[in-house]
């Protein structure tokens, strides 16, 4: 039997089993308030593939609409402000990384029969070294969690493309692409601006690669299974997770999937999370 799943898919997968299972098999996608970081993040791509800033602004009007922003300690103006800073940036960065050999298209591969639908971010090829990069928008710089959660989906894309291209990866790379969400970044006692790039080469050490593959693998198994545990619970993944929140008194991830599924059909699914405690 082949398999279907996306890369996005897996990600929520090593973050929470159960997270999954609400978004993928029970169909429950709410849509909950929104950072900053994401509408700009969105169009900071959008406009790094066609390498002009000069549609960053109406790519986040189209994105935000309807949505509610929340952001702790910086206006939504002053984040799209320095959103175009950062975007500069991004731009020089591309221009130096060498020629592009793939850029944000649908890449289709099957793996052990796994047919695998993601999104590589940038292959580029520079003094004969080509290096799979990863982007992410961020309001902090790259940890071991963050690691430890792209290294499946960077192992994919990179088998994926090495297929696909006929090429050798020689390099796998982070690209950490912040922009910082509190009022004042330059003070005295800070040396942190309020945007940056910052790049974090993830190294393959050994047998790594096997192991992401074959925890591909036991993925799928598990899925096919049926089965899926809330370890968000012990890898503190709760906290950021929409299904975190509470209703009448209990996390949405603790009711029964056909409540979920109910959920699902309803109004309450194109809702403000914050909304539904007013609906009940
Ligand atoms: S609230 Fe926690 S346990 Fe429940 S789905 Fe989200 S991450 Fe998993």
């Amino acid at each position: 039997m082949v398999t279907k799943i996306t890369t996005a898919g897996l990600r929520k997968f090593a973050y929470c089993p159960r997270w999954y299972k609400i978004q993928y098999k029970c169909g429950f996608n709410p849509s909950s308030p929104l950072k900053s970081k994401y509408p700009i993040g969105d169009a900071l791509r959008g406009c790094l593939v066609s390498g002009s800033d000069a549609d960053f602004r109406s790519r986040i009007g189209g994105l935000t609409s309807g949505e509610v922003i929340v952001e702790e300690k910086a206006t939504f103006a002053e984040m799209i402000a320095r959103g175009e800073l950062l975007l500069k940036s991004a731009l020089s960065w591309k221009d130096n990384i060498g020629e592009i050999l793939w850029h944000e298209q649908l890449s289709k591969y099957c793996l052990n029969d796994i047919e695998i639908l993601g999104y590589p971010d940038i292959l580029a090829k520079k003094n004969n070294i080509i290096t799979l990069y990863s982007i992410r928008v961020s309001y902090t710089s790259y940890t071991d969690k963050d690691r430890d959660a792209d290294i499946i989906k960077m192992v994919i894309f990179k088998s994926g493309l090495e297929k696909i291209l006929n090429v050798k990866i020689n390099r796998l790379c982070a690209v950490s692409m912040i922009i910082r969400n509190r009022k004042n970044r330059i003070s005295p006692n800070t040396k942190n601006v309020i945007t940056e790039i910052q790049e974090t080469p993830i190294v393959l050490e050994r047998n790594l690669e096997n192991t992401a593959i074959q925890s591909l693998s036991d993925m799928v198994a598990i899925i096919n299974a049926g089965l899926f545990p809330t370890t968000g619970m012990q890898n503190g993944t709760c906290s950021w997770c929409p299904f975190g929140k509470q209703l009448q008194g209990q996390k949405f991830c603790d009711f029964p999937d056909e409540i979920l599924k109910e959920f699902s059909e309803t109004s309450l699914q194109r809702c403000n999370i914050d909304k539904w405690r007013d609906e009940f």
